[in-house]
């Protein structure tokens, strides 16, 4: 039997949202079940974000975070916490993996997913408007040990682990089975929200796994990029008067 892919989205309104949705909507639909598609908002759900998602075809559960962050660095971290806290007490086993609406995915991507056993990672693009060049963040593998990490900002040598949010997976049975997976804490895993800008990934994976050791590289090698992080501000874009939406359009 194929394994389960969890797929979890934090989302909210914004004038590209709904089509933000039906692109990863389409992606995931291509890929072989069985796939669980988690998408989580804050307080309230939108009846637009219900559609999309009933329309997509894709098994997926629609969630509500009460909480919503008041520092705007700390973007998603409340909703991603919500969807561990749901994977944990539901026990849903599979492969978990933090996919953000805005993001380009390809299927080998999901393809790759399912080749982890404990925790994997691989590198990613970074496309953003303000740069002409993509950075790759992630790691640096012999086979698919991890013996390095791709990293280019100098403030970000401090981190333990460059991986971008989208460039790394994990078992679920590791929320609630620390001992067999050898967890460096007991403690519920979380994001955390107070944390410098740049270090959410690596404190949550500091919480997941010890080393590299623990870790897979994928695919071996880790030469491939396989998903795009995407940095497009959509209040910087300058739209014709009259022309600019606050919010979703009804999808019909
Ligand atoms: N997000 C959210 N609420 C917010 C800001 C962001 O749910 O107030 C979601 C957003 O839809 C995306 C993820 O969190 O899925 C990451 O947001 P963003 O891409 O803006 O952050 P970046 O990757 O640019 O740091």
């Amino acid at each position: 039997p194929r394994k389960q892919l969890i797929v979890v989205t934090p989302t909210y309104g914004r004038p590209l949202q709904a089509y933000f949705l039906n692109r990863l909507g389409h992606v995931l639909r291509l890929v072989p079940p069985p796939l669980l598609w988690i998408v989580v908002e804050t307080n309230p759900a939108s009846m637009e974000t219900a559609e999309i998602l009933r329309k997509t075809g894709v098994m997926y559960r629609h969630l509500v975070c009460a909480r919503n962050s008041t520092n705007v660095k700390d973007r998603g971290v409340h909703q991603r916490n919500t969807a561990l806290e749901h994977i944990e007490r539901h026990r849903l086993d599979g492969v978990v993996y933090f996919a953000d609406d805005d993001n380009i995915y390809s299927l080998e991507l999901f393809q790759s997913l399912r080749e982890i056993s404990r925790f994997g990672t691989w590198p990613v693009a970074m496309l953003a408007h303000s740069k002409n060049k993509a950075i790759l963040e992630g790691p640096v593998c012999n086979g698919s040990q991890v013996i390095g990490w791709h990293t280019n900002e100098k403030s970000k040598r401090l981190r333990r682990f460059h991986v971008d949010m989208a460039g790394f997976a994990f078992n679920s049975t590791i929320l609630w089975d620390p001992k067999r997976w050898r967890r460096p804490t007991s403690v519920p895993i979380r994001q955390l929200d107070i944390v410098k800008e740049g270090f959410q990934e690596t404190t949550f994976i500091e919480q997941v796994v010890e080393d590299e050791s623990q870790m897979e590289g994928i695919p071996p090698g880790c030469s491939r990029i396989m998903n795009w992080h995407l940095h497009l501000e959509a209040r910087h874009f300058v739209y014709p008067r009259g022309w600019l939406l606050q919010k979703n359009l009804d999808v019909v």
